[in-house]
C-alpha cells in the first residue's frame, strides 16, 4: 500500500489548527479526533450531515463516537432540551428527570434494579469497578485483551496490546497503554483472552480469591467488533457466581445494539452494567446500573455508606432530558430498522471490496461496522489482521472518504444513526468503491 490520500483541502481548518496548537497540546483535547496533518473543523450539523468550517457537507458515519443514535439535532430531543434549558440547567438538588431516565433503564434491562449517573463512560467503568471492590472486599480486576473501556487506569491495561507486547496467548501480559500509570496497576489486572473459554477459566480459577470483578463487553468494539460466544459469557456468569466475583458488562457502546442492550440479546444478566453514550442523547453521560444488592454500596442511607458518589454534574437535568427523549424515540422497531441499514452497509462495502478485488472483509453488528484489510475473519482478538498494511489502508480510506463526502474513523469504523436512509448507505458504498478502485490503480 504505497498510496497515501492527500488530506482534504480545508483552508479554514488548517488556519484554525495553527491557532489550536498554540493553546492545546497537539491542538485538541481529544486524541481520537486528531487526523494528520490537521483535523477538519465542524461548523454545524443536521440529521446525518455535518458541515465543516469551509461550508463542505459530509455524511457523518461517526456520530460523535456513537453517542448520537438519532444523528444531529433531532427536533424532538432538541425541543425537550430547549424547554429544559429555560426551566433549569444545573442545581444541587435531585430532579424528576433523573428518576424518569433511571426508570427507563430499569425497565429495559432485566439485570438492573438501581442506577447512579456519572458524566462519562470512563467514570461509569471506574465507579463500577469501585463498587465491585467495595462489595467484594477484593481489588483485582479481570478484563479482556485489547478491550477498550475508557481512560481509567485499571481499565486501560492491555488496550493497545500488539504482537510486540502481548505475551503468551493463554496468559496475555498486563501492560498499561499510557505513560503515567503506576506499575502496580498492572499487578492488579488479569488480562483474559476473549472467547477463549479454557484459558479464561484457568486464569479466573488461579486468581479467584483476589478478583473483585470481571469487566467485559458482551460485544467488544475496539478489539474487533467481536460478540461474546454464548457459552463464553454463560461460563463467566457461572464462575462469578461460584467465586463471589462481580460480573460487570461494559455496555457504554453496545447498549445501542438492541432495545434491551447486548445483554438482552445474550440472555446473560451481569451484576453491574456500565452505560454511557446514547443514554445522554448526545450530552456527556455515564451510568452504573445493577442489582439492588450490589448497588447498595452507593446507598447514602446506610450508616457507613461504602462509596461516596459525588459529582457536580452527575444526573444533570439537560443530559437526563435528552437521554430520556432519545430512548423514547427508540422502540423495538427502531432497532430493526437500524439492523436493516447495518446489513445494507455490510453488503455495499463488501461488494465495493470485491469489485476492486481487494482482500478484506467487513465485520458488522447492528448499527456498528468495521472494515479489515487482508487476513481472515475471526472472533478471536489475536486472529484478526493487525498488520502495518491494515493500519495504512484504514488511514488511507478515512482520508479518501473525506474527499468523497463521507466521515468515518481512521480505524475504518462506521456507526449508523436513525437519521440515515438507504440512499445515504448507498452513497457510502459508491464512495468506498471509488476509493478502493483508486487504490488498485
Ligand atoms: N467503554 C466503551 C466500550 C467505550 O466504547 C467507551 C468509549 O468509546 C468507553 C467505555 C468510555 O466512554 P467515554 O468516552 O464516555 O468516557
Amino acid at each position: 500500500m504505497s498510496k497515501v490520500a492527500a488530506p482534504p483541502r480545508s483552508p479554514r481548518s488548517e488556519q484554525l489548527y495553527r491557532e489550536a496548537i498554540e493553546v492545546m497540546p497537539g491542538g485538541s483535547s481529544r486524541a481520537t479526533i486528531f487526523y494528520a496533518p490537521y483535523p477538519l473543523y465542524a461548523a454545524s450539523a443536521q440529521g446525518c450531515r455535518v458541515t465543516d468550517v469551509d461550508g463542505v457537507e459530509r455524511i457523518d458515519f461517526v456520530n460523535n463516537m456513537s453517542s448520537l443514535i438519532h444523528g444531529h439535532n433531532h427536533p424532538v430531543v432538541n425541543a425537550a432540551v430547549k424547554a429544559q434549558l429555560d426551566r433549569l440547567t444545573a442545581v444541587a438538588m435531585p430532579t424528576e428527570s433523573e428518576i424518569a431516565l433511571a426508570q427507563e433503564l430499569c425497565q429495559r434491562l432485566a439485570s438492573v434494579d438501581r442506577v447512579v449517573f456519572t458524566n462519562s463512560g470512563t467514570e461509569a467503568v471506574m465507579m463500577a469497578i469501585r463498587a465491585a471492590r467495595a462489595y467484594s472486599g477484593r481489588s483485582a480486576v479481570a478484563k479482556a485483551e485489547g478491550a477498550y473501556h475508557g481512560a481509567y487506569d485499571f481499565a486501560e491495561v492491555s488496550v493497545n496490546s500488539s504482537p510486540e507486547t502481548w505475551g503468551r496467548a493463554e496468559a496475555p501480559s498486563a501492560v498499561s497503554a499510557t505513560e503515567g500509570i503506576p506499575g502496580y496497576v498492572n499487578e492488579d489486572v488479569i488480562v483474559i483472552p476473549y472467547n477463549d473459554l479454557e484459558a479464561t477459566e484457568a486464569l479466573i480459577e488461579a486468581n479467584r480469591d483476589r478478583l473483585a470483578c470481571i469487566v467485559i463487553d458482551p460485544v467488544v468494539s475496539r478489539a474487533g467488533l467481536i460478540r461474546g460466544r454464548p457459552e463464553y459469557l454463560a461460563r463467566l456468569r457461572e464462575l462469578c457466581d461460584a467465586y463471589g466475583i462481580v460480573l460487570i458488562f461494559d455496555e457504554v457502546l453496545s447498549f445501542r445494539l438492541g432495545y434491551n442492550g447486548a445483554q438482552g440479546q445474550s440472555g446473560i444478566r451481569p451484576d453491574l452494567t456500565a452505560l454511557g453514550k446514547i443514554i445522554g442523547g448526545g450530552f456527556p453521560v455515564g451510568a452504573v446500573a445493577g442489582s439492588a444488592k450490589v448497588m447498595s454500596v452507593f446507598d447514602v442511607r446506610m450508616p457507613h455508606v461504602k462509596i461516596h458518589h459525588g459529582g457536580t454534574y452527575n444526573a444533570n437535568p439537560i443530559t437526563m432530558t435528552a437521554g430520556l427523549k432519545t430512548l423514547e424515540l427508540l422502540p423495538p422497531a427502531a432497532y430493526a430498522r437500524l439492523d436493516a441499514l447495518g446489513c445494507r452497509t455490510k453488503t455495499v462495502l463488501t461488494e465495493a471490496l470485491a469489485e476492486a478485488k481487494l482482500h478484506g472483509f467487513v465485520r458488522a453488528d447492528g448499527s456498528l461496522l468495521s472494515i479489515f484489510f487482508g487476513g481472515q475473519d475471526s472472533d478471536r482478538f489475536r486472529e484478526l489482521p493487525r498488520s502495518d498494511r491494515q493500519t495504512a489502508m484504514q488511514r488511507y480510506l478515512h482520508s479518501a472518504l473525506l474527499d468523497e463526502g463521507i466521515i468515518s474513523t481512521p480505524f475504518s469504523a462506521f456507526i449508523l444513526s436513525t437519521a440515515m436512509t438507504e440512499a445515504d448507505i448507498d452513497s457510502l458504498g459508491e464512495a468506498a468503491a471509488r476509493c478502493f478502485g483508486a487504490l488498485k490503480r
